[in-house]
């Protein structure tokens, strides 16, 4: 398998044409230019790691969230280890709106980093600016802050880390970044990478686009973006969209 990712965030939606019909139009593709991995909510996790092996499609599933807390009275948390025997095999780490809407800062993006590590998931670390960073000319400044905090001794053991740049006003909004923004990025975390983190991931580590991505506007950013693949919010939704952006990576 190519160190190239294709993963869908359901954020806290369903498919609107139904989680089985999802499953089988998913699976019906057998492609393996990317690695595929369906984020559904919680309680879907199970359903959807069954579904998928059911079905034979070789396509894993993650979380969108952790708890770094291992187990205990922590209400309505959800352990790494508890994602593992549902299924996931991935998981997303401070993705924008749990930075924004749920208060998560970089420290305790970084000890989720570790709790995911230590219960063999694979951490997919979401870093971006938000436009005020952006139009003040800090974007690069601010991306390698995130990953310069992002560092614990766990990276040390972790055989595979994906980093997602979602430049915030382009999640949800329609807005996307052109591929030549994107590539610039991605330089620049290339280069943290390589300042901060174990050697080896400026390498080994994919590192991913999202933002109001679709089939119609990923041409740009395949040419020109410098990115291992993508992380689909909306589009991700609807199995003939995930598809086709597959098809035209
Ligand atoms: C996301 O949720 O990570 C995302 C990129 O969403 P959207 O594709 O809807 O912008």
């Amino acid at each position: 398998m190519p160190n190239r990712y294709l993963i869908a965030n359901w954020k806290m939606n369903l498919p609107p044409e139904g989680v089985d019909a999802y499953l089988d139009g998913v699976a019906a593709v057998r492609d393996d230019r990317a690695r595929r991995v369906i984020a559904p909510p919680f309680p879907y996790l199970t359903g959807v790691a069954r579904g998928l092996s059911k079905r034979g499609a070789d396509i894993a599933t993650g979380a969108q969230n952790c708890s770094e807390q291992e187990k205990g009275a922590f209400t309505g948390e959800v352990s790494t280890a508890m994602l593992h025997d549902c299924g996931a095999r991935f998981t997303l780490i401070g993705h924008s709106e749990r930075r924004t809407l749920f208060a998560e800062n970089d420290a305790l993006v970084a000890r989720k980093l570790s709790a995911a590590i230590g219960s063999r998931l694979v951490p997919v670390l979401c870093v971006g600016e938000d436009l005020r960073v952006r139009e003040a000319g800090h974007v690069q400044r601010h991306v390698a802050d995130q990953l310069k905090t992002a560092v614990s001794d766990a990276l040390d053991d972790a055989p595979e880390i994906v980093v997602a740049y979602e430049p915030i006003w382009a999640i949800g909004t329609g807005r996307n970044a052109t591929g030549a923004m994107v590539a610039d990025v991605v330089g620049s975390i290339r280069e943290s990478l390589g300042r901060f983190w174990p050697s080896r991931f400026v390498k080994d580590a994919a590192v991913l686009y999202g933002g109001s991505v679709t089939p119609d506007n990923i041409a740009d950013l395949v040419a020109e973006g410098d990115i291992d693949g993508f992380l689909v919010g909306g589009a991700s939704l609807d199995s003939v969209k995930f598809n086709a952006i597959l098809n035209r990576m």
